[in-house]
């Protein structure tokens, strides 16, 4: 449990929560809420210790236990002052509050340029066996064998390993949650969470966290946060004790969500099913929070200014987005654009099919009312695509078709090309296995992602072959090999991999590599060609430079003519591809291989 500061004992006070716990001075927003629980606090009268800090009223609602503080700080210095709690007119205590000198962090946003390394703290390396297990918290079950425990992974273990991520060749890392999770049981993944302001004690602490967004940025790799404002951890201290009953959604009996986001669209939906999305629990021990009620978007809101500004953070990747109150979600991106212009944001849209996904989106060419600012979305329609592409025999609307398909529906975008693009991720079976563990698709499909417009985000171990199915989830978000001392085999270190999976990370390593100063992959427009003959063709180009990709995921070569890719060959002579560096006339049919895929830089 947090906060009960040093200071909150001395000065005696009954505040055990303060949130945020702190705050800065010459932010873009006049106001704060400040968010205090203790044992009857709402009892007392408040005032303030400070001359340019202005109280605009103090709320509670239906939890004595609770009071929130407007305060209008736009004239005031960084200092500390008292929040004062009297009783007739006489001072019972006092709470310390500060407003720090700002840091002024300028995240740097995501953009096409960067790729994206997403990992599963407690999975991918454990730096610090001490902290394996927390004897004060409810779960003190650690087993590296069971899919469902603790494995002891944390912040320290990324830490040790930002070389091997810099030389592997990607810029930004997204770390599945890392807040509090103090849950009995499940709570390793951290999706989960029972306090806003507190980074698990398993993973490490808030320095260690501020020291690996330092140490990442120092490598020129950005770091991104999952957030959840859908839901949080049944053991949460404000689900524990509520501020009010409409702090959370609550039914007569336990409603679960029906997780389909196609009720929000659909002309013809029932408001039983809106609701029942947006406000039934997405599990039992995860309590649907409220977006509605003002204080909630203000703690939510609040709360991701504070660890941008604390941890200096460039992006937010905001979970189960299409869970959570639309007006709110517009506010939330509207308020964090508005203190961070630069800030990155992508939500989470798992649904079916691009006009469900490119709703979601905000400010589409078909969903003008719903502008949430949002950057882009977890393209999982691109994703079916690949899978069916690698999976399918190619027809008319099957194999590569659908790659074709899918980004023809870009049309509903204003803009697709900060979607984040990926193979798998960390609910989804692992790719080498959707693929038959064939390493020639597998080459296509990575060559497809970091080629393709988007912002390619890779899951940890995908790169050295890891493989499973998500049946259980827990398949798929197995310890990457080398992490823990004593490990049989150490897969960060080439002589750890067999030849296959050093096959995979030199593959993965050379494309990443290759498109870190590829403006034309990052910037440069896109055309694609209708399929022929089950080869999928497109072009990235810009005013400099022309890259020519063609996958074959067939099991026959095949020999495409080049004459109606004129328009964006006709300046060039020769095609060089910079996997085998062969190259090829232009002028003259080319012959992709059997499952090949051919990125050719035009010469
Ligand atoms: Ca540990």
């Amino acid at each position: 449990m947090c906060c009960l500061s040093s200071a909150a004992i001395a000065a005696n006070t009954p505040i055990e929560h303060t949130a945020p716990p702190y705050w800065w001075a010459n932010m873009q927003h006049p106001d704060l809420q400040v968010m205090l629980h203790g044992k009857n606090i709402a009892h007392y009268q408040v005032k303030l210790s400070s001359v340019d800090v202005q109280l605009k009223s103090v709320t509670t609602l239906d939890n004595p236990n609770y009071v929130f503080i407007d305060l209008d700080i736009s004239q005031a210095k960084a200092q500390k002052f008292d929040f004062v709690f009297s009783q007739n007119g006489k001072k019972q205590f006092s709470h310390s509050y500060e407003l720090k000198q700002r840091q002024t962090p300028a995240p740097q946003g995501l953009s096409p340029a960067d790729v994206i390394y997403l990992l599963m703290p407690d999975r991918f390396a454990n730096g610090n066996p001490k902290n394996d297990v927390v004897s004060t918290m409810q779960e003190t079950w650690l087993q590296r064998d069971s899919l469902i425990a603790r494995h002891g992974g944390d912040l320290q273990g990324i830490i040790d390993h930002l070389d091997y991520l810099d030389n592997l060749g990607i810029t930004a890392l997204w770390l599945n949650p890392v807040l509090t999770n103090d849950q009995p049981k499940w709570s390793y993944h951290g999706y989960a969470a029972t306090d806003h302001y507190q980074i698990d004690p398993r993973f490490g602490d808030i320095e260690l966290y501020r020291n690996l967004s330092q140490k990442a940025h120092q490598k020129g790799i950005k770091m991104v946060k999952d957030v959840i404002f859908n839901h949080v951890g049944d053991q949460h201290w404000f689900i524990k004790d509520l501020p009010s009953a409409t702090w959370i959604h609550q039914f007569p009996k336990f409603t679960k969500t029906t997780y389909m986001t196609s009720t929000l669209m659909d002309p013809y939906a029932s408001q039983h099913d809106k609701s029942v999305l947006l406000d039934g629990w997405f599990d039992k021990h995860m309590p649907d929070l409220n977006q509605h009620n003002q204080y909630v978007q203000n703690y939510l809101i609040q709360n991701c200014i504070w660890w941008t500004e604390v941890a200096q953070l460039d992006a937010f990747r905001l979970d189960t987005y299409a869970y959570s109150d639309p007006d709110f979600l517009v506010l939330w991106s509207e308020r964090l654009t508005k203190e961070y212009p630069t800030l990155g944001l992508f939500g989470e849209t798992w649904v079916q099919g691009e006009p469900i996904q490119a709703y979601f989106h905000g400010n589409t060419n078909i969903h003008k009312n719903f502008n949430a600012t949002m950057h882009g979305l977890t393209d999982f329609q691109l994703y079916y695509a690949i899978n069916a592409a690698l999976n399918e025999n190619f027809g008319w609307e099957t194999g590569v078709s659908r790659l074709y398909y899918t980004l023809v529906k870009d049309y509903l975008y204003t803009d697709a090309t900060h979607n984040v693009t990926f193979l798998d991720n960390h609910d989804l079976s692992r790719y080498y296995s959707v693929i038959g563990e064939d390493i020639e698709k597998y080459k296509i499909g990575m060559g497809f992602l970091l080629t393709m417009r988007g912002i390619p985000c890779i899951y940890y171990g995908t790169e050295i072959l890891m493989k499973n199915f998500a049946n259980p989830d827990g398949l798929v978000r197995l310890d990457f090999a080398g992490g823990w001392q004593g490990d049989s085999a150490n897969k960060f270190e080439a002589k750890g991999r067999t030849p296959q999976e050093q096959t995979a990370f030199a593959f993965v390593q050379q494309l990443l590599q290759w498109r870190q100063n590829k403006t034309v992959i990052h910037s440069g427009k896109l055309m694609q060609f209708i399929p022929e003959k089950g080869v999928y063709t497109y072009f990235r180009y810009n005013d400099k430079e022309t890259i020519m990709v063609m996958l074959n995921p067939s099991n026959e070569a095949v020999s495409i003519a080049t004459d109606k890719f004129v328009e964006r060959t006709q300046n060039y002579q020769k095609a060089t591809d910079i996997l085998t560096q062969q190259t090829f006339d232009l002028s003259k049919s080319i012959t992709v291989p059997a499952k090949g895929i051919l990125i050719m830089e035009l010469r």
